[in-house]
């Protein structure tokens, strides 16, 4: 996959659709200027095909499914293809980034209970819990065991809604765990070429939807 930096503005800012913001974002998009997060390479990526996935958003206060179209570029030089995955997308997760942020961020600020939040939603207690280990993981990946530790989680989610570009975090967190944010399944390993691995250094050139 290329992950890509949509979210160049404060989370708090944002009142459009995960899907909107996707499809102006990939409307945009040059796959020829990319460079390939397996051998390196910068321009020898050209579309290779689309895929459809769901993604379950939240805007003005309610839960919606929608569709999007993928793209996936293919890298002439190394033989492999990569999804095109703006950070508004959990890769592997069927929930949209501003959705699971926006029911962690409720339990965190503790208005409601659990189960309040998790009717709201309609989400299941396990799903939420599975977001929960993730997040206390990977803020503490972030910030180290002892300042995870000393640091609230409301205080830690404010940080993030408020940083004046929300994808320079998730750029340097991908950078720092070769993993997104909030995402929980490994990336897969390669075959070949022999000794290739995954791993986004470049996520230039960037494109400003705000
Ligand atoms: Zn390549």
């Amino acid at each position: 996959m290329i992950r890509k930096n949509l979210l160049l503005c404060k989370l708090i800012r944002i009142k459009t659709s995960s899907k909107s913001l996707f499809d102006s974002y990939m409307a945009q998009f040059q796959p020829h200027r990319e460079t390939c997060p397996i051998c390196g390479g910068t321009g020898n990526c050209h579309i290779h095909d689309y895929y459809g996935r769901s993604i379950i958003d939240f805007q003005t206060g309610r839960k919606l499914k929608e569709d999007l179209c993928i793209m996936r570029v293919f890298c002439d030089s190394c033989m492999h293809a990569h999804a095109v995955l703006p950070d508004v997308i959990v890769p592997y997760s069927s929930y949209s980034l501003l959705f699971i942020l926006f029911i962690l961020g409720e339990y965190f600020a503790g208005l409601h209970t659990l189960e309040q939040l998790c009717e709201r939603f309609d989400v299941s207690a396990k799903q939420f819990h599975k977001w929960l280990a993730l997040w206390n993981s990977h803020k503490e990946q972030w910030l180290g065991m002892l300042d995870a530790s000393e640091t609230d989680n409301n205080d830690f989610f404010k940080q993030l809604i408020h940083l004046e570009s929300y994808s320079g975090f998730a750029m340097e967190f991908i950078r720092l765990t070769a993993l997104s944010f909030l995402q929980s399944h490994r990336n897969p390993v390669l075959i070949r070429p022999k000794n290739a691995r995954y791993r986004q250094i470049v996520f230039t050139p960037d494109i400003f939807l705000f």
